[in-house]
C-alpha cells in the first residue's frame, strides 16, 4: 500500500512539498487539494504581471503535476466542501500549505470610504484573481501606497507603466483597460514608509526598476544616509546599502520630466483620513521616525489608498490557528500527529518564491525523521477522497480539467500576450462543461 498524502494549497508552498516527497518516499499517492479551480496560488494571482520571469516558475509546477501519483484537486475547499478532520482520517499525511492571502488592514479613522484598497484586493484584481476580479477600483490622479516592501513597489510599478509598457503583461482585458484610463490622469503616487530608507524592506533589483520607467521619475527629498545601521543583520546589509545607493541616485532626479511623480516619503504613518460624499479626498499623516523640531502632521491629498502593509493567514475550520501571529499553529512546521505545515501560513507572509523551497525542504527533513525509513500506509488516499467527492457529488477540477483551461487561456490570449485568464470560478467551470 503506497503512503497517502494530502497537501492543502497548490501555490508554491503545495509544490515544493509534492516534488520533494515524490523524491523522497517510495512512490507516495499526493493529492494536492485547492479551493480555486486553478493551481499555483501567488504564482498565477499574486506575482506582479510584468513580472513574467517569476511567474514561469510555473512551468516547473507543471512538470511536477505531471507525475502520474500526483493529482490536482481543485475548487474543493477544505472547511466546507471538506473538513480536516475527514483529511486526517483518509490520509496518511496532511500538509497545509495555504499561504497569506487576507490584508492586513490599518484600522484608521475614516477608512471606511471609497478609494481604498489592501494589497490582496489590487494585485488580485490586476492578475485575474477571481475573489477580485470586480474590484474596480477607482484610482485617482494622486494615490497613495502604504508599506515599504516589494509589494508596494510591484503596486507603484503597475499602476507608474504605460499601456505599451505593460503590452506583454499577463494582465486580463477589463484590467488592462482600466489601467490604461487611469494611467491617462495619474500624476502623483506616494510611496509612504513608517520608518527610514535604511529600514525599507524592498529589495534592490525591485527599486532600481522604478529608475527605468518610461513616463514615471522616481523622487526622493528625505536625506539619504550613506550606510544602514551597524545594527543591522548583517545577512541583508548588502542590499539595504544597494537600496540606500539607488534611493542616492533618484534623489538628483528632476520632477517635472515626466507626466508620473513617484514620490518616496520616509518615516510617516497613517493618521487618519478624510472623505467628501464617501469618497476618499485626502490623508493626513504623522511622523513616525526619529522626532526632529521640523517634523509635523502632514496632509496629502490622494484619491486613491493602496495598503501594503503585508498579509493574514486565514484559520481553517478545525485546524489549530494562532490569532494573535495568524499562523497556523505549530512547532518548526508540525502541527500534530500527521499533520505539517509549510510556506506563509507556517512562518507569515515573508521570503521571495524560493525561500518556500527552503521551508518546504525543512518540513520534508522533520516528516522523513518522524515516520522513519518504512512509511506504511493506512489511510484510504486517493480512493477515499474519490468515495467522498462522488458521495457529495461535488465538481472538483482535476488535472486534465486543468489542462484545458490552460490551453484555452493561451489560446485566446492577446498578440504579444501569454495568457488571457479566466477571471471567474463560473466562467471557468461553464467552459469545462460546455466543451468537455
Ligand atoms: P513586507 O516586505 O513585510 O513589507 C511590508 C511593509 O509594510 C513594511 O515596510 C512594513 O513596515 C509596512 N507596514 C506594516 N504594517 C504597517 C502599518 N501598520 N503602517 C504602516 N506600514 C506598515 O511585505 P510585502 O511587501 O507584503 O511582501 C511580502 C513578501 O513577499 C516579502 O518577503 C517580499 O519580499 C516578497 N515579495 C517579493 C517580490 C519580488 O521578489 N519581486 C514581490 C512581491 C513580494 P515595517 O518594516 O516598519 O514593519
Amino acid at each position: 500500500m503506497s503512503f497517502s498524502i494530502a497537501i492543502i494549497g497548490s501555490g508554491p508552498s503545495g509544490f515544493y512539498l509534492a516534488e520533494l516527497l515524490n523524491r523522497k518516499l517510495p512512490e507516495p499517492s499526493i493529492d494536492i487539494i485547492e479551493r480555486l479551480p486553478t493551481p499555483f496560488g501567488l504564482v498565477r494571482a499574486g506575482v506582479a504581471p510584468d513580472h513574467m520571469g517569476t511567474k514561469n516558475t510555473s512551468r516547473q509546477f507543471e512538470k511536477t503535476l505531471a507525475n502520474e501519483n500526483i493529482r490536482f484537486q481543485g475548487n474543493l475547499e477544505v472547511g466546507k466542501d471538506i473538513q480536516y478532520e475527514e483529511l486526517k482520517a483518509i490520509y496518511d499525511l496532511v500538509i497545509i500549505a495555504t499561504g497569506a492571502y487576507q490584508d492586513k488592514t490599518l484600522g484608521l479613522k475614516g477608512d471606511h470610504c471609497d478609494g481604498i484598497y489592501g494589497s490582496a484586493q489590487f494585485t488580485g484584481w490586476y492578475n485575474g484573481h477571481p475573489d477580485h476580479a470586480d474590484l474596480s477600483p477607482a484610482i485617482g490622479s494622486s494615490v497613495a501606497i502604504i508599506g515599504n516592501g516589494n509589494v508596494a513597489l510591484d503596486i507603484a510599478r503597475m499602476l507608474a507603466k504605460s499601456p505599451d509598457e505593460l503590452a506583454e503583461a499577463d494582465i486580463p482585458v477589463p484590467v488592462r483597460e482600466k489601467l490604461r484610463q487611469s494611467h491617462n490622469q495619474l500624476k502623483e503616487i506616494w510611496i509612504i514608509g513608517r520608518r527610514g530608507p535604511a529600514e525599507a524592506s524592498f529589495t534592490p533589483y525591485e527599486l532600481e526598476e522604478l529608475g527605468q520607467l518610461n513616463h514615471a521619475t522616481p523622487i526622493v527629498q528625505d536625506q539619504i544616509p550613506e550606510h544602514p545601521d551597524q545594527s543591522i543583520d548583517p545577512r541583508e546589509a548588502r542590499s539595504k546599502q544597494k537600496n540606500l545607493e539607488i534611493l542616492q541616485s533618484f534623489a538628483d532626479n528632476v520632477s517635472d520630466k515626466k507626466a508620473v511623480r513617484l514620490n518616496f516619503l520616509f518615516n510617516y504613518s497613517p493618521l487618519q483620513l478624510f472623505s467628501e460624499d464617501g469618497q476618499l479626498q485626502s490623508m493626513e499623516l504623522s511622523p513616525g521616525g526619529p522626532a526632529t523640531d521640523e517634523q509635523t502632521t502632514r496632509t496629502l491629498p490622494v484619491q486613491t489608498i493602496i495598503t501594503a502593509i503585508g498579509y493574514e493567514s486565514q484559520a481553517i475550520k478545525g485546524v489549530p490557528f494562532d490569532p494573535d501571529k495568524k499562523i497556523i499553529l505549530n512547532s518548526d512546521g508540525k502541527v500534530e500527529q500527521g499533520v505539517y505545515t509549510s510556506g506563509w501560513c507556517k512562518r507569515g507572509p515573508n521570503g521571495v518564491i524560493p525561500a518556500n523551497k527552503a521551508d518546504a525542504m525543512a518540513v520534508v527533513k522533520q516528516i522523513l525523521q518522524d515516520i522513519g525509513d518504512q512509511p506504511k500506509g493506512c489511510g484510504t488516499g486517493p480512493a477515499g477522497l474519490d468515495e467522498l467527492i462522488q458521495n457529495r457529488n461535488l465538481r472538483v477540477v482535476r488535472k486534465s480539467d486543468w489542462d484545458r483551461l490552460n490551453r484555452a487561456e493561451t489560446e485566446r490570449a492577446g498578440a504579444g500576450q501569454s495568457r488571457e485568464k479566466f477571471t471567474s470560478v463560473d466562467e471557468m467551470l461553464t467552459y469545462l462543461d460546455s466543451t468537455g
